[in-house]
């Protein structure tokens, strides 16, 4: 199994190759799918946003077995996030988690709208829940910034706030970062350039 640092650099690698349209697409052989039958190693665990425009075997030019993708709108994090988390790292020794948020993210775009007309109660039960996970890092936002800063400021203040709180939250996880056996890292992928941004 390969340390958090040779992971960072593979999802790195793989995210320059697919910015400058060098994309090699590894892992898709007869032979890959065939040692994959039976067992899996991915090299990291990425927890990201659900929209469509951030595919993350695409965006990190990676391939079968590579990435232990879990996603949910504005990544936000539940109980069964942090279990899927868990067991990569436990059952399959991955030893990088990154969290990645993305540009002009429909959920914290959703969350500062509802945030500040106050119409929280009147959406859906469940689109709520996960609105309701990005508030924390809403309220971190200066309530001065222009409404496009803003929306930026918010979108870095969620991987932030979902990155802290996976910490807060999960006592293995932490324990173990704090080790120095596993590493998190936080990622905003900017939808112009193709990049994915270390924080
Ligand atoms: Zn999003």
């Amino acid at each position: 199994m390969i340390d958090a640092k040779e992971a960072l650099q593979r999802l790195v690698d793989g995210n320059k190759r697919f910015v400058n349209n060098a994309s090699i697409h590894p892992n898709r052989s007869q032979e890959t799918k065939d040692s994959l039958v039976s067992k899996q190693t991915p090299f990291a665990v990425v927890l990201s946003c659900s929209d469509s425009r951030v595919p993350l075997e695409i965006i990190f030019d990676a391939g079968l077995g590579d990435i232990f993708v879990i996603r949910t709108a504005g990544h936000v994090l539940s109980q069964e996030v942090m279990g899927s988390i868990e067991y990569a790292v436990v059952h399959l020794g991955v030893k990088l988690i990154m969290i990645l948020g993305h540009d002009n993210c429909g959920a914290v775009h959703s969350a500062v709208e509802t945030y500040k007309s106050k119409t929280l109660d009147t959406i859906s039960p469940n689109l709520k829940s996960i609105l309701m996970e990005i508030y924390p890092a809403i309220e971190k936002v200066n309530e001065n910034l222009e409404e496009d800063d803003f929306h930026k400021e918010a979108i870095r203040q969620n991987v932030e706030y979902q990155a802290k709180d996976l910490l807060v939250k999960d006592a293995y996880i932490s324990k173990k970062v704090d080790s120095g056996e596993i590493m998190v890292v936080k990622a905003n992928y900017n939808l112009k350039t193709s990049e994915v941004e270390i924080f």
